[in-house]
């Protein structure tokens, strides 16, 4: 792959004294709202792994793993990233002084194959305490360049039509500037048409089939065309980039790739393909910042918008995706809408809200720009582990 081009924004320009003393690991539970279905799996209550992090001036950061609950969107859960983290990731990194945050990759990836949710939320602590250390948003620190974010939301395959219609027209009034509906075989037209029809053609829908479509169903993908979508997302499985590409070849509709790339190397091999035209960037998925940096910087180059996507995170989570959002590069809406949308509560102190445009403002506070109320987390949280030099 290709050196990734300097980005703008503060993130290496001079080293410094980046450690962590001691770690605490929480898993809190969190109800949702309404179940959330996707192809592959239902949700019902978000197991969140939620990390603080103690600089050796004291200082603490916090971050959020974000696998889920079940091996569903990806082989990493809530389980596997608690192991990956407590008895494989933190060990490596306290004591360890890092210059830069984009040097906490190497040490954390050494010998682990996967686990990239559990390394992102390591990584990403570094730079969080990296932007508290130089006094600027964690936006600035990574280059970010907007006030606000422009939010998309997501209708889960647990609504009814008549359920997804009503939703999708309230979202619409409150100002979403892109609503992604959540489809499966059997599940697409019929939940398409009607949103097309009560709301029409001027609404930008996207349809993310988690990679529920198989070779034989490149019909029904081909008559989803139709429905004039933004983007058509991760209708084949995972591995697929080939078939991706064959697909992509047949379609009008741009398809956009999520569990596909979960490398900067992966988004080489789909820009190489042309397996789609546009990328949903996690960082959890793809091991953090550095490597979403590196994906951003090589997809600018190639002429391919980004989206950040989400994962059902608390207001703590979703603050490291919008600054991530902020970048040049995410041109296209994030699936970052607030969590009181999806939580039954939240575990900062602000709310996140959508303005009557449909954008999320960028913390310019420093750091990640949230505060975590830390009597709630003690609240919710069902097990602990602290770990030290
Ligand atoms: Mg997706």
């Amino acid at each position: 792959m290709a050196p990734a081009p300097p980005v703008m924004g503060v993130r290496d320009s001079e080293a410094m004294v980046l450690r962590f003393e001691r770690a605490t690991m929480r898993e809190i539970r969190i109800p949702l709202l309404r179940p959330f279905a996707i192809a592959t799996g239902v949700t019902t209550e978000r197991r969140v792994l939620l990390l603080r992090l103690w600089a050796e001036d004291g200082r603490s950061v916090w971050s959020e793993c974000v696998a889920g609950e079940s091996p569903d969107y990806s082989a990493e859960t809530v389980d596997t990233a608690w192991l990956a983290v407590g008895d494989w990731l933190i060990p490596r990194i306290l004591g360890r002084t890092v210059g830069r945050p984009s040097e906490v990759a190497a040490p954390l990836s050494r010998g682990i194959r996967g686990h990239r949710m559990a390394r992102a939320a390591v990584e990403m602590a570094f730079w969080t305490l990296a932007a508290e250390r130089r006094d600027v948003s964690l936006s600035r620190l990574l280059g970010g360049v907007r006030d606000s974010v422009p939010s998309a939301f997501t209708l889960s395959l647990a609504a009814s039509v008549q359920e997804l219609v009503e939703q999708a027209r309230l979202r619409s009034r409150e100002g979403y500037r892109r609503l992604k509906v959540k489809i499966r075989p059997g599940a697409d037209r019929e939940r398409l048409s009607p949103l097309r029809e009560e709301l029409g053609e001027e609404l930008s829908i996207a349809a993310d089939a988690n990679g529920a479509y198989g070779r034989e169903d490149t019909r029904s993908l081909e008559c989803l065309d139709g429905f004039g979508l933004s983007t058509l997302e991760q209708p084949l499985a995972p591995g697929d980039l080939r078939r991706h590409a064959e697909l992509q070849r047949r379609l009008r509709t741009p398809v956009g790739l999520d569990e596909s790339v979960d490398s900067p190397e992966r988004a080489e091999d789909m820009i190489a393909l042309k397996s789609a035209r546009h990328l949903n960037v996690k960082p959890g998925r793809v091991g953090g910042f550095g490597p979403s940096l590196a994906i951003h910087a090589r997809c600018r180059e190639a002429g391919i918008p980004l989206w950040c996507g989400g994962m059902l995170e608390t207001g703590l989570g979703r603050a490291y995706n919008v600054a991530l959002a902020s970048l040049p590069g995410f041109e296209l809406p994030g699936d970052i809408y607030p969590p009181t949308l999806y939580l039954t509560e939240d575990i900062i102190t602000e709310r996140w809200t959508v303005g009557a445009d449909g954008t999320l403002a960028v913390p310019r506070g420093r750091g990640v720009g949230v505060e975590v109320d830390r009597d709630r987390v003690e609240d919710l949280t069902v097990r602990k582990r602290t770990l030290r030099v």
